[in-house]
């Protein structure tokens, strides 16, 4: 979901942007007029996430999915320590082992089926890692570290499905990335956080799209941006600015998310197997005792209007997306729906 009053706000400008003549759309990417936008909405990640200026912001593209190839093009000279934590990671575990250099797992927690991310005191630390990759929010099996993993190497973690849920001390990560369209703007956006003294030359035979020195260097205008998606971007921290900003967003999000789980524990159909400290605020997941009724869930709940609430096929059972723009009304009106499917079908 994008927020309502940002959607607004494209459409009543989506033909003239200001007195500029012409829609955001049509807009050279080099134009004064454009060139305030990205710069709106670069200003405004600093300030709502609390970034230091000693970071960069960069736009780029290719999703979360190609920054698990240009992290270690970039990064990776000799080692790289990642966390196995779910589908997403490791994809990004994978996309390391593209380049011939010693990529160790450092946790895992597969044989628990993801139900929750390892401790600290589990990880097998590479003492000469360039980086150590995390997966903040495992978008499918539903968890998250409550902590910041201690380690001598920058920590590199994917946010695609947390960033901007609430506050993080951004001086605690080497560098932050998200795709954008879970939490920000519509897809084709991807945000890279990098703290500058880790922006160094990538490894021989890196494109130079997927070069950070020559992002950074041309202020994420290398080659054309996706100038919409950064547009809408600005729209959706300006509201979020206005909100109160991520303080604010997490206590929102913390009590839909509380809604949520409280009714889960309570009730005798649906289960969430999930360590509860590890518990995603941004996605739930949660089943009833057979797939055939969860089938029948999904099947309902569709026609009651609560859509994209199958779970991932490698868990199965259903999940309830709840990021940013949606309200705590929609969290509310699907347990109260829940509760009706528990007492017809128990
Ligand atoms: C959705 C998601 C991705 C994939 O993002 P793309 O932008 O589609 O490449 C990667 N990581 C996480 C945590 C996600 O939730």
């Amino acid at each position: 979901m994008l927020p309502q009053d940002a959607l607004e706000a494209a459409r009543d400008e989506l033909l003239e942007y200001g007195n500029t003549g012409m829609s955001v759309m049509e807009m050279s990417h080099r134009s004064k007029a454009y060139e305030e936008i990205i710069s709106e909405a670069r200003e405004l990640f600093y300030e709502i996430m609390n970034i230091p200026r000693s970071y960069k912001i960069l736009f780029l593209q290719g999703g979360a999915s190609l920054q698990f190839a240009m992290v270690p093009m970039n990064l990776l000279k000799t080692g790289a320590d990642y966390v196995l934590t779910g589908q997403f990671s490791h994809k990004a575990y994978d996309e390391a082992l593209l380049f011939g250099k010693s990529v160790n797992i450092a946790g895992s927690t597969k044989a628990e089926n993801y139900t929750r991310v390892p401790r600290q005191d589990e990880l097998k630390l590479d003492p000469k890692a360039d980086y150590l990759h995390i997966c903040h929010n495992n978008t499918i099996f539903g968890t998250r570290y409550n902590y910041v993993p201690e380690t001598a190497a920058p920590v590199v973690a994917d946010m695609s499905s947390c960033i901007l849920s609430e506050p993080v001390d951004v001086s605690r990560y080497g560098l932050i990335y998200a795709g954008a369209q879970k939490n920000i703007a519509p897809a084709g956006l991807t945000v890279v956080i990098i703290r500058e003294d880790i922006i160094s030359p990538p490894m021989s035979g890196t494109p130079t799209m997927l070069n950070y020195t020559v992002m950074d260097k041309n202020d994420s205008m290398y080659n054309t941006p996706p100038t919409y998606p950064i547009y809408m971007c600005m729209l959706v921290l300006r509201r979020l600015k206005s909100l109160g900003g991520l303080s604010v967003m997490a206590e929102i999000n913390n009590a839909k998310a509380k809604v949520l789980y409280d009714y889960i524990d309570e009730s005798a159909l649906f289960t969430n197997p999930v360590n509860k400290p590890d518990r995603s605020i941004m996605n739930a997941v949660f089943k009833t005792p057979s797939e055939e009724l969860d089938a029948l869930f999904v099947k309902e709940a569709e026609k009651a209007g609560f859509v994209n609430l199958k779970g991932h096929r490698s868990v199965g059972g259903m999940r309830a997306s709840i990021y940013n723009a949606m309200p705590s009304e929609g969290v509310t009106a699907l347990v109260k729906f829940m509760k009706r499917f528990e007492v017809e079908h128990r």
